[in-house]
């Protein structure tokens, strides 16, 4: 590992003054570590002397600053809930600096938890240990389970207590994103009703996560640029593939405000994302979403109505100041309305992987669809059902259902439909083993509360990990909640 200064920049902070401001974290009572992720760090060039080191918990619960980093809260709106909020912004945050990683990929580092900010309004800057050691275990597992998401670096516990419900120990969490910027963060931008500086964020983003889009002509009839519109294109495309995955893993994130849908594609803000265990399409967490609006089976409209609000921010760049607005307002619902289309290709390529077949196959979504109605009419665990096909005898999956007759037709009916050479194993790959499922994820952050102990979060850390291969010795992190164990809330 490298011990000199980790190449940073800090080009958001650059772009504009109206769009972030400085703002040191606040110092807390006795940083101590959690977790660190070393082989992130590696990547990213942190030094080791930051690595599990006293100095290193000092500089990840804010308490020392080192010279390569430029604290600033971030400005965003968004709509929570359908409302629009037009100031949310880092009230707990601060962005640390963008750091280019060893392969020149540029990064966000940022510190959650960090203290008050000048977009805190009335909370008090902090977090809980609960949702920081969620969020390291949840975001790590997402990625090493293929979904674009933000990552975590580091966990530092601050020695202070934090009062939520009842006085919960304190924590920071260093998040690492391909960048924060958000479909709020936009909305925020156009509030500025500054043709000049949207158009300016709107080319940092095509630099930033989409160059492509930069010299993209999407019309054929004329030979003229359309950038923006490539843009709202290329992130359209982005979260139909980020939420087609999200389901096809069985995982609601629980909060998909537009200021928690990143215009990178990665998924952001763990806050009360669960995995669902028994197949329900109305499976709902969040203690807050009373309505369920953010249920499993409404992620992909809501994917939608968000990107229409981001959408509606590029209208400006969508049409010179001479012409028409109408025909930008065409563009714009075309290119939204294109989502669903782009996500159902999306959903059963991923659906009909998890069988070993593809949508192409002559009656692959049927036999999807009709495991799905099956799991649902016996309330059987999602992610197991689907591991146990991979099993070359299947009684594994048969132990998920009270009779043999339930599952077998409809078992045979896939075997008939198997491709030359495919063999059920080959699925180990495809549908995995662990996820972190709620009970486990609570009974984590339990001990770390309780106890003061990380030995569960360790574990269950490293098992996800590695994901697809089971281990005889975890093979109690494999199981759904037994009745009496199950989490069926979660919080912000
Ligand atoms: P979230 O629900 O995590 O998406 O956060 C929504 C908004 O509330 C963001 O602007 C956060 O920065 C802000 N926020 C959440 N928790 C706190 C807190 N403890 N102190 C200050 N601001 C907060
Ligand atoms: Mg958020
Ligand atoms: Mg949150």
């Amino acid at each position: 590992m490298p011990n000199k200064t980790p190449q940073t920049e800090h080009s958001y902070m650059q772009l504009d003054p109206r769009l972030s401001a400085s703002c040191a974290p606040t110092s807390v009572q006795q940083p101590q570590w959690l977790a660190v992720n070393t082989e992130l760090a590696e990547y990213l060039g942190i030094p080791e002397a930051l690595c599990g080191t006293e100095q290193g918990a000092r500089v990840f619960a804010g308490n020392e600053v080192p010279d390569w980093a430029q604290p600033a809260a971030v400005g965003y709106a968004g709509h929570q809930f359908a409302n629009y909020v037009p100031q949310l912004g880092d009230g707990r945050a601060v962005l640390l600096a963008e750091i280019i990683a060893s392969d020149g990929k540029r990064y966000d580092l940022q510190l959650k938890g960090s203290g008050r900010t000048p977009f805190s309004r009335g909370g008090d800057g902090r977090s809980p240990i609960g949702p920081v050691l969620r969020e390291y275990l949840v975001s790590e597992a997402m990625h090493r389970l293929g979904v674009p998401t933000t990552r975590a670096l580091a966990a530092v516990a601050t020695g202070e207590l934090v009062q939520r419900e009842h006085a919960e120990p304190g924590a920071i969490l260093t998040r690492v994103a391909s960048s924060h910027l958000r479909v709020g963060t936009a909305q925020y931008v156009l509030a500025f009703k500054d043709r000049a500086l949207l158009q300016r964020f709107a080319d940092y983003v095509i630099q930033r996560h989409y160059p492509d889009c930069a010299d993209a002509n999407t019309n054929a009839d004329t030979d003229a640029k359309q950038p923006y519109l490539a843009l709202l294109e290329a992130v359209i495309e982005r979260q139909a593939q980020l939420v087609a995955k999200w389901m096809s893993l069985g995982f609601i994130h629980g909060v998909m405000n537009t200021d928690n849908m990143t215009l990178s594609g990665e998924t952001i803000d763990y806050g009360p994302c669960a995995f669902m265990e028994a197949y329900d399409p109305a499976t709902v967490f969040s203690s807050i979403d009373r309505r369920g609006r953010y249920m499993y089976q409404n992620q992909p409209p809501i994917a939608m109505w968000n990107l229409a609000r981001f959408a509606e921010t590029l209208l400006p760049l969508l049409h010179n100041e001479d012409e028409d607005a109408e025909t930008a307002i065409k563009l714009a619902t075309a290119a939204v309305e294109g989502f669903e289309a782009r996500y159902q290709e999306h959903y059963w390529q991923a659906m009909t992987a998890k069988i070993g077949l593809t949508p192409e196959h002559k009656g692959a979504q049927t036999l999807v669809q009709d495991f799905l109605d099956l799991l649902e009419q016996h309330s059987v665990d999602f992610t197991l059902a689907f591991r146990f096909l991979s099993d070359n005898v299947p009684t594994r999956l048969a132990s998920l259902f009270k009779q043999d007759d339930v599952w077998r037709p409809w078992y045979e009916r896939w075997q008939a439909a198997w491709p030359e050479g495919f063999s059920p194993n080959q699925l180990a790959q495809v549908n995995p083993a662990y996820i972190p499922r709620n009970h486990r994820v609570q009974e984590v952050i339990d001990e770390a509360i309780n106890e003061g102990s990380l030995r569960k979060f360790n574990r269950l850390n490293q098992v996800l990990r590695e994901p697809f291969i089971e281990r005889e010795e975890n093979a109690d992190l494999l199981l759904p909640a037994a009745a009496g164990e199950q989490v069926t809330r979660t919080f912000c």
